[in-house]
């Protein structure tokens, strides 16, 4: 047999050598590289990385070397795991606004100096683990806003009047106050970020404090539904929207996930199983298509085993995971070209972000083997 690769020149190559029967995760560094550099070049403020999107060591290293200001990270392994690769000192903030009292040590103990936080028994929390004053606390509030592909708002974020009243505490309290907000993710809209930025001058100037910061979060879009996003036009509306609302303009910040990292990935699951009307495959909604369940479906195509693409008429089959549980099946039908048989695999593109991190081992599935690639 031959030896398997890490490297690869591209997804179907690695295919036809190897006829791989594990889901496989292909990377092209590259394609990491040129995205981070669209967004330190074009966003008016630090750029930062949304670490559960992707936690994986080449993944968090990787952009590190690369001028990213620092990561957000939201739970005291994702710190750990980021000091691990970046050093001691890498700037991070903690913006899962629900913590344990023992998550707040940790992260104090590691030197977590940026929080943020949507509700008043979290900040009493935080007061009473002796949070230091030098610490920077962002009040996140959300809008009634369509934009990001589903509505974050249902967890997190305190309504305007709340976060009013919110920002008073954290300067009362002596903290460094800062605002902070979730469009919701894939947010096709500049807009959902521009009605933010105008509510968060309003949030502020109500409380009548000066915020250091404003995190404007995640939530860009990949290009999971197919066409490039342009990031250029999100940039605009924001700074646009920054300089119209604040008269005293406060440092920006982003901290998106999937922008980031979901275009450098395309990920390869195979057809074990092909019947009338239905299609089998070595994946499913326990591992790397989880996220099917709440968003539209990525862009895809069939690879033959001879590594080239399919193309005949295409023909809708109820498509179904591996494991052994009748709700495996992947929500929307799968539009497979009619002469697409067993064994050849669907290449699904956009899939960097919100993967490798949810895959479970149920029945015996999830593993998936990750190769490097130059293009996708
Ligand atoms: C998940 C998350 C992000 C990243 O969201 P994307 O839609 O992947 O960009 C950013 N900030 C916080 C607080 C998050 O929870």
């Amino acid at each position: 047999m031959l030896q398997r690769l890490e490297k690869a020149d591209c997804p179907a190559s690695y295919l036809q050598r190897f006829q791989p029967d594990m889901p496989v995760h292909f990377f092209a560094p590259a394609a990491l590289d040129r995205r981070l550099d669209d967004f330190v070049n074009g966003f008016a403020g630090d750029v930062t990385y949304a670490v559960k999107a992707n936690p994986s060591d080449r993944v968090v290293a990787r952009l590190w070397g690369r001028g990213l200001a620092g990561f957000d990270v939201a739970s005291p392994t994702e710190i750990e795991s980021v000091q691990r690769l970046c050093g001691s000192a890498v700037p991070m903030h903690y913006n899962n606004p629900v913590r344990s009292s023992a998550e707040i040590a940790a992260a104090r103990r590691a030197g977590v100096r940026s929080w943020s936080v949507d509700d008043a028994g979290e900040l009493r929390k935080m007061a009473a683990a002796g949070l230091e004053l030098y610490n920077e606390v962002s009040v996140r509030f959300c809008l009634d806003v369509e934009g990001g592909h589903y509505n974050f708002g249902d967890k997190f974020g305190a309504t305007p009047d709340q976060a009013v009243a919110l920002l008073r505490c954290v300067s009362e309290a002596g903290w460094r106050p800062a605002l902070t907000f979730h469009v919701g993710t894939q947010c096709q809209r500049p807009g959902a970020y521009a009605r933010y930025i105008a509510a968060a001058a309003d949030i502020a100037q109500r409380a009548d404090v000066r915020i250091s910061r404003l995190n404007v979060g995640g939530g860009f879009p990949s290009a999971r539904q197919g066409a490039a996003p342009e990031y250029g036009r999100f940039f605009a509306a924001i700074k646009e929207a920054v300089d119209a609302a604040f008269a005293d303009r406060p440092a920006l910040l982003c901290e998106p996930g999937r922008a980031l990292v979901a275009d450098s990935y395309a990920y390869a699951v195979r057809i074990k199983s092909l019947r009338a009307g239905r299609v089998y495959l070595n994946d499913g909604i326990y591992g790397g298509l989880s996220e099917f369940l709440s968003m539209h479906m990525p862009t895809f195509e069939v690879i033959s085993r001879d590594g080239t693409p399919r193309t005949g008429e295409s023909v809708a089959r109820v498509a179904f995971g591996p494991t052994c549980d009748s709700i495996d099946k992947l929500p929307e039908a799968l539009e497979l070209p009619s002469d697409t048989r067993e064994d050849d695999w669907l290449l699904f593109r956009s899939m960097g972000a919100y993967l490798t991190g949810v895959t479970t081992r149920f029945n015996g599935y999830g593993r998936c083997e990750t190769v490097t690639v130059a293009t996708l």
